[in-house]
Formats: structure tokens, C-alpha cells, sequence
């Protein structure tokens, strides 16, 4: 398999039982936009058929009111995707859809199987034709390929096969399975939407999506569960032996939304807490605390608080960047940059300024922002960064580039603050990381900070060297 989509981000959303069910998932999607821009698609069941659309683009310009008027149906699945440079964009967008001995099935995914190369050799070997590089479409053809007769017995078949991430979303004709990895790697919300006196069921990758359409939320898919949400009513079945808890730990740092629940907790609490820890670990003499928005906003918040020093948003972020632009023909230093990100001179000129983000990745970015505030007058740059150093890739579903891009693979901290051009560097230690999410029973992974992965690479080992593929 091409590497290309083969880390992804995603956000993904499912409703059953409701008139608007297409009109919901697409408020649900545009609730989920921050974990995707790229394509976005959705599939509506009326009982007899599906209906699905998928696009390139954001949600709102894909789901105009004409387009959203075909996708008619009591129950929807819907999908926002991040992909990776040099992806086949359109074919990858999700649901993916099939018509087979189980039923017209369109399946969402949120995650990464880990070993989904050699499970897509062999399908390939037993003549599965593949339409695009995304994993999700080996589930797909795993649960074809079943001689079990019923959708949710091949499912379970298909899933015993797979290895890695995912939080799954599959509606035939008359049903919506809904399933989440033993380990729990991403988030799966579930609740509930009142409409005639009903209770109809949701299912969001993040709560922020419920706060949209109304509706409550329940709690999570447990990992390892698949849920069978049908005319009849609500099945919850274990599929997996239990197994030890691998919860995302960047979901808290960066990627959700902070004003969701994910794995049962504020986003924005373990933010504030991980800069309320980042002041104690690493305090700074300055006048000001900036935070780098919006991603630095949170924890920046905390250090304040915890520290006692100022907090100012003097970095103003213009929220119409698209993703092309004209440049001019003459080069702008940092013109990335300066596009998304401005200074307020009267504001930090002549301060001691501590910088606060989320993370550092490959530090070409926060070496931009430092000469930026610099250039604006600062005396001194003290950057701070919410979580420990990021030295290894993820496989589970965070786009991060490879090994050798990573800044602190290879690099001390002393070597980075001096590339970043900054006064001084301080990360977030793994303890405050553990403690700021809550996670005294170990519910967490934090491969990306330690290099352990929690489950087998199988496979992906032999790309780990050859990946070079940009964030
Ligand atoms: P850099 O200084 O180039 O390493 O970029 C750091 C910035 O990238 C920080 O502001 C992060 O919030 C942001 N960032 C970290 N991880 C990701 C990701 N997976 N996708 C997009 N942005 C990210």
C-alpha cells in the first residue's frame, strides 16, 4: 500500500432515527471541521437505499441546501477528513461506500490500522479490487469477503483481523453499527437527540458536535464495543477481549476542540492544567504571557494564572487564510506566517514576552513566530510548549512527519532553543503531561513523546524509514 493516506485525521459523526437526518450530520460535520478540511462526505439511508456525497472542501461549500435536498433518510453517517500531501484526495474521501453480499454499506473511519499493508497484500493476491490507498477500504473488503451471513457477524469477523485505530461508522439499508478499537486509541461520543418525543441515538468523534444539533450527550462507545442501532432499538455488544487503555493523549494537547468532552473529560480543564503545570516546571521572569492562537490559547491561560504574570493575546490571527495564495514576486520573508499571524507592536515592544504553544514539531514554525515577536520590539522570547518533546511518529491516526523531521528526535533542548531563536525553551515533563489529563491508571498513549507504542507495528515497520512525507 501507498503510504499516501496513510496517517489520517479525521472527524466523523452518525444519526439514526430522524426526519433531517443529512441536515444534522452536516451540522455535526461542521461542528468536527477543526479535524479535517480537506474532503468531507456524507451517507444517508432511507430504509431501501443509500444515498451518499462526497466532496473536496470544506463542509459548508461541499452540503449547499440543493445537495443536501438529495441526501433524504432517517439515518446518516458523515465524515471530515485531513489528508496527506500527494494523496488521490476525492478517492479517499469518506464514507467509502460498497455493494456487496451484505448490502449497499458505506463505512466511516477515524484512525489507522497498523496492519493494513499486509492485510491489503493479501486481499489484493485473493483479486479484491481497491479503488484508493486508504486503509478503511481494507475493512471494507474484509467484511465482503466474509462467509458469515449477517452485516454485524462479518463485521466482527472483519474487526478481529484488524489491528491499530479505529472508530467506525457503517449504516446499510435498515441499520448503523457503530464500533471503537479494544484499546480506544480516538475518541467516539454518543448521545441522544429528542425529536417527537423520541430519543434518537448520535454519535460524534467529539461533544462539540452534539452542542450544535441539541443534543445530550451519554457518555462514550467503551472500547472494544460495537453498538447495533436498528428500528427495534439499541444493542451493546463487547467484540474484543478487554484490553489495556491506549486513549490519544494529543486529542487533550492540541487536536480537539476545548470545548469538548473527550474520553470522558474537559479539553479545555486538561489545557489549562497543562500550562498551570508548564509555570510550575518551567517558570519564566517576564512581563507577559502570549499564547500562539488559537492552539497556545488554553494552556497560555493557565501559565498565567499559575504564574501571576499578565496574560495578553498579542498575536492576532486572521481567520480567512485559505489554502492557496498569491504570493508576490518578490519574496516576503516568513510570508506563511505573517499571513496567518500578526504582532501587536504597542503590546510587546520592550517586554520580556513568554510564548506559549502546545507543541513543537518540526520547529519551523515557532522559529517564524519567535523572529516575529522579536522583530516587534520584545526584549526577551521565552518559549513554552505544553507537552514534552515530540520525538516520534504517530501511527494511530495524528498526521506527524517522520522521524527524522521531528526537531527533538535528534535534537537536545539546549540545540532547539538555539534553532527556534528563542531566550530560553521549556517543555511540559511526561509527568505533567500524566497529570494534567488525569491519568493515574494508565489509560493513555504517549508514543509520540516516548517512542513505546502500544501495540505491534507489523508493517509499518518497513516505512518508518522510507516515510518522508510532509505534515
Ligand atoms: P513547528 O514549529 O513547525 O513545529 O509547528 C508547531 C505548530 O504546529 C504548533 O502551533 C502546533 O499547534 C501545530 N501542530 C502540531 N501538530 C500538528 C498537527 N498534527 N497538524 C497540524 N498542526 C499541528
Amino acid at each position: 500500500m501507498k503510504p499516501d493516506g496513510f496517517r489520517e485525521e479525521c472527524g466523523i459523526f452518525a444519526i439514526y432515527g430522524h426526519p433531517e437526518a443529512a441536515k444534522l450530520a452536516y451540522l455535526g460535520l461542521y461542528g468536527l471541521q477543526h479535524r479535517g478540511q480537506e474532503s468531507a462526505g456524507i451517507c444517508a439511508g432511507d430504509g431501501r437505499r443509500l444515498l451518499c456525497r462526497r466532496g473536496l472542501g470544506l463542509v459548508a461549500d461541499i452540503f449547499t441546501e440543493p445537495v443536501l435536498a438529495e441526501l433524504g433518510g432517517h439515518s446518516a453517517i458523515g465524515h471530515t477528513r485531513y489528508s496527506t500531501a500527494g494523496d488521490s484526495g476525492i478517492l479517499n474521501a469518506q464514507p467509502m461506500t460498497v455493494d456487496c453480499n451484505k448490502g449497499h454499506l458505506a463505512i466511516a473511519h477515524n484512525g489507522n490500522l497498523t496492519n493494513a499493508i499486509d492485510l491489503r497484500r493479501e486481499l489484493d493476491a485473493a483479486g479484491s479490487i481497491f479503488q484508493a490507498t486508504s486503509d478503511t477500504e481494507v475493512i471494507l473488503h474484509l467484511v465482503a469477503r466474509s462467509r458469515e451471513r449477517t452485516l454485524a457477524a462479518a463485521l466482527r469477523e472483519a474487526l478481529l483481523e484488524i489491528e491499530g485505530a479505529y472508530s467506525l461508522l457503517v449504516l446499510a439499508q435498515d441499520r448503523l453499527i457503530v464500533v471503537r478499537d479494544p484499546r480506544g486509541f480516538r475518541p467516539l461520543a454518543m448521545g441522544t437527540l429528542s425529536h417527537d418525543g423520541r430519543q434518537c441515538p448520535v454519535f460524534a468523534s467529539e461533544t462539540c458536535a452534539f452542542d450544535l444539533i441539541g443534543a445530550e450527550y451519554t457518555g462514550e462507545v467503551e472500547p472494544g464495543e460495537m453498538v447495533i442501532v436498528e428500528a427495534a432499538g439499541i444493542t451493546r455488544e463487547r467484540f474484543a477481549p478487554e484490553q489495556p487503555r491506549s486513549h490519544c493523549v494529543f486529542e487533550h494537547v492540541y487536536f480537539s476542540r476545548p470545548d469538548s468532552t473527550v474520553f470522558g473529560r474537559s479539553v479545555q480543564d486538561s489545557r489549562e492544567r497543562l500550562g498551570r503545570l508548564l509555570a510550575r516546571e518551567c517558570p519564566a521572569a517576564a512581563d507577559l504571557v502570549v499564547p500562539v492562537p488559537d492552539s497556545g490559547v488554553a494552556a497560555a491561560v493557565g501559565y498565567s494564572a499559575e504564574s501571576g504574570i499578565p496574560y495578553r493575546v498579542a498575536l492576532i490571527r486572521n481567520h480567512y487564510v485559505g489554502r492557496t495564495f498569491i504570493e508576490p514576486s518578490q519574496a516576503i520573508r516568513d510570508f506563511g506566517v505573517k499571513l496567518k499571524l500578526n504582532p501587536i507592536r504597542s503590546l510587546i515592544e520592550g517586554r520580556r514576552v513568554v510564548l506559549v504553544d502546545d507543541s513543537l514539531v518540526r520547529g519551523t514554525t515557532s522559529r517564524k513566530i519567535v523572529r516575529m515577536v522579536r522583530q516587534a520590539g520584545a526584549r526577551e522570547v521565552h518559549l513554552r510548549i505544553s507537552c514534552p518533546p515530540t520525538i516520534s511518529p504517530c501511527y494511530y491516526g495524528v498526521d506527524t512527519p517522520s522521524k527524522g523531521e521531528l526537531i527533538a528526535s535528534h535534537n537536545t533542548v539546549e540545540e532547539i532553543r538555539d534553532f527556534v531563536g528563542a531566550d530560553s525553551l521549556g517543555y511540559l515533563s511526561m509527568e505533567g503531561l500524566r497529570q494534567a489529563v488525569g491519568d493515574d491508571r494508565g489509560h493513555f498513549c504517549y508514543a509520540c513523546y516516548t517512542g513505546h507504542y502500544p501495540t505491534d507495528l507489523v508493517g509499518i515497520e518497513k516505512l518508518l524509514a522510507s516515510d518522508t512525507r510532509r505534515r
